[in-house]
């Protein structure tokens, strides 16, 4: 039985050889340039019209970039020269983005379990540590107290409200995110007698949420819990990230996410906002949103073969790079990313093939019984929506396979 890939995103064609073209550039020629296979290829125009999109539906709202998702540093230069804000996970990530010429003080770090040092450098630059829990924000007072500085410190809230039909729930229940909304009043408080710099609320309840009214309804929920909270704590808070959830068409079936409808009701929600946040800027958070569909992972053809009827394609990559496309991360039911044959782009489809990687697991499977056109040793193939959560989540090390290039084409700087 054929299987359906997921939609290929808008922004991809082919040349007139049936080449595939990514920001302009034939896939062979990248492949060519970068010298070797497998390779990610990152194109910022993309990026940059989604960008554009949003400002374009959420007018006065601050973009931040979660890091995360694609950490490369010449995704997040771009990046840098895009949005109004970084979110960061860890240390690693804020050394990253400091070096890439990011400004500290528009940096937050969230994140359970950050160690000391990491807390110590995000003070000493002057970057806002998300708390999520009280043990922690005892220990950055005290480094604070003990450098003699005035840390910039925000609250992560565990909502008591999920984001709902989204891919990874973050809120709602017990969490290891953020404090329960009924413990968050009693440590502002205890920032702002301590002489922190409070910087507000960090609000984050999913992501890949494809369902506008869901978005709506979680934006309009987080709103009024903030103004809530703020009430209760007596502080006004200068920064209420909404935390973010946009989604990406990932399989067949999935529909692309209109974020107009959204921004409208944020709009109108945030013009008619409660007294306690009257002076509040307002942030969403994403990563995927914005990069995911700006990267195709190509992976070369090294055998063609054939097993009790089926017909297999093994590459050179696999899910050593691009573990979610394998359907290893975290998914419960594998479905077929979009994926084409990156060397005959556009061409009939002609054959069912299973296109596998080259790792030794019967996991590492990147399209199950797909119809392709026919290809053979030395074809491209294409993964698409390889922009986030790609090379940096997957499990490079695993068979210490030959390791994957990434380049960036139409960088802004
Ligand atoms: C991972 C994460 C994001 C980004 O999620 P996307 O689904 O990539 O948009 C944003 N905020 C926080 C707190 C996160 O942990």
């Amino acid at each position: 039985m054929t299987k359906p890939t997921g939609p290929i995103p808008d922004g991809f064609a082919s040349d007139r050889d049936y080449m595939l073209l990514i920001g302009g550039r034939r896939a062979d020629d990248l492949a060519a340039e970068a010298g070797d296979t497998p390779l990610f290829v990152y194109d910022m125009a993309l990026v940059d019209r989604r960008v554009a999109r949003f400002r374009a539906a959420f007018p006065g709202v601050d973009l931040h970039y979660a890091m995360k998702a694609n950490p490369h540093p010449g995704v997040l230069r771009h990046m840098l020269a895009q949005v109004d804000g970084i979110d960061l996970a860890s240390g690693g990530e804020m050394r990253t983005a400091i070096a890439a010429g990011g400004d500290p003080r528009r940096m937050s770090f969230a994140g359970p379990g950050k160690r000391d040092s990491e807390l110590e450098a995000a003070i000493a630059a002057g970057v806002t540590i998300n708390l999520e829990s009280e043990g922690e924000a005892g220990r950055a007072l005290l480094i604070a107290e003990r450098r003699g500085v005035m840390p910039r410190l925000a609250v992560r809230v565990n909502p008591d409200f999920e984001l709902k039909g989204s891919g990874m729930r973050m809120g709602g229940g017990a969490k290891p995110f953020g404090l329960d909304a009924s413990r968050v009043p009693a440590l502002v408080r205890r920032l702002v007698e301590a002489g922190a710099e409070w910087r507000g609320f960090h609000i984050f309840a999913g992501s890949q949420a494809l369902s506008p009214d869901a978005l709506i309804e979680a934006q309009r929920a987080s709103v009024a819990l903030a103004a809530d909270l703020a009430e209760k704590a007596g502080a006004e808070p200068p920064l209420v990230n909404l935390g973010g959830g946009f989604g990406i068409p990932y399989v067949h079936g999935d529909q692309p996410l209109d974020i107009a409808p959204i921004g409208e009701e944020l709009t109108q929600n945030i013009g008619n906002r409660p007294q306690a946040l009257a002076r509040s800027q307002f942030a969403i958070e994403l990563g995927r949103w914005l990069v995911g569909e700006c990267g195709v992972y190509l992976t070369r053809v090294l055998d063609r073969k054939y097993s009790q009827g089926k017909t297999f394609l093994v590459v050179d990559g696999g899910m050593h790079h691009q573990l979610a496309a394998s359907g290893n991360f975290g998914q419960v039911i594998r479905r077929n990313y979009p994926v084409a044959i990156a060397t005959r782009f556009g061409t009939p489809a002609e054959e069912q093939v299973s296109i596998v990687g080259c790792l030794c697991t019967p996991l590492d499977i990147l399209a199950d019984d797909v119809m392709m056109p026919c290809a053979d040793v030395g074809d491209l193939v294409a993964v698409f929506l390889a922009g986030a959560y790609g090379l940096t989540a997957s499990p490079q090390a695993f068979l210490s396979q030959h390791p994957a290039g990434e380049v960036v084409v139409n960088p802004a700087v």
